[in-house]
């Protein structure tokens, strides 16, 4: 159930029964010609639902936040719909909702972050931690435990929350979904069908580039030169992603990342 849906009288008595917050964070970018710019939205909103459903069976009482729109979008940078949000701006607006958060009463936040651009990872780890320091909330990041050493982290830190890395394989595709490939078609096309269009998806060749042009990719702004169209991957295979195993997957690993988290 998401804070935005609920009375305050709802999120009062959420307080008072300890409820940890799920905090939703993407961005909003293009997606390719298939899928709406709230991908990483309605995905990062999917698999917190999917979580505090997990948590409540660990007897763990959670609410969902109202979801951040407003991160950074990197590698999409110049291209019409990803939104260019100053670090700056995007800083203090993650502090401010999680004082508010911490002002309701609230002690404990997860970040579950459905975008995976270096800026946004840095937002988010610089964010957190300052609103920790300041407010004394127990804001923490879910962070992929794979990527951290990229960022000097160990996953020991209060303000970070490190999730295992994927072991199922969910896509036979030879073309890694990179940005709005199988896995974020058959996302959306499966749970928010009408932001989703599988017949332009079908028509879309796979685009794969070189591994020495990634850089080029990740580092931003040359998205139109790699991919016209604003993808990398193959969106026409997303009938064959495992898409229901590739959520529970997820679910599951981030779940236990909280729990053992809040028991450390
Ligand atoms: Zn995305």
């Amino acid at each position: 159930m998401n804070m935005m849906n609920l009375k305050w009288t709802d999120v009062k008595d959420a307080v008072q029964k300890d409820s940890i917050v799920l905090f939703p964070i993407g961005v909003i970018e293009e997606h390719g010609p298939h899928l709406c710019l709230g991908t990483d939205i309605y995905t990062a909103e999917i698999l917190c639902s999917n979580i505090q459903k997990e948590l409540h069976k660990h007897g763990i009482n959670s609410i969902i936040a109202p979801p951040f729109y407003w991160g950074i979008c990197q590698s999409t940078k110049g291209f019409i719909g990803s939104f260019t949000i100053k670090m700056d701006t995007a800083k203090s607006l993650i502090m401010d909702i999680l004082a508010s958060l911490y002002e309701f009463g609230f002690r404990e936040v997860y970040g579950i972050n459905a975008h995976g651009d270096i800026e946004q990872n840095i937002l988010l780890m610089n964010s957190f931690k300052e609103a920790a320091e300041t407010t004394g909330i127990a804001a923490r990041c879910c962070f992929r435990s794979e990527v951290m050493h990229f960022y000097g982290l160990t996953g020991e830190e209060q303000y970070i929350c490190p999730v295992l890395p994927q072991q199922i394989e969910v896509s036979n595709s030879d073309a890694r979904d990179i940005h709005a490939g199988d896995i974020e078609t058959a996302i959306i096309n499966r749970y928010y069908p009408a932001f989703a269009d599988p017949a332009a998806a079908e028509n879309l060749p796979s685009l794969v580039i070189e591994p020495e042009r990634e850089m080029e990719w990740v580092l931003g702004g040359k998205t139109e030169k790699l991919s016209a169209m604003g993808y990398m991957g193959n969106p026409a295979n997303y009938q064959n992603v495992k898409i229901e195993e590739h959520i529970n997957d997820i679910t599951v690993r981030y779940t236990e990342a909280i729990l053992k988290k809040r028991s450390a």
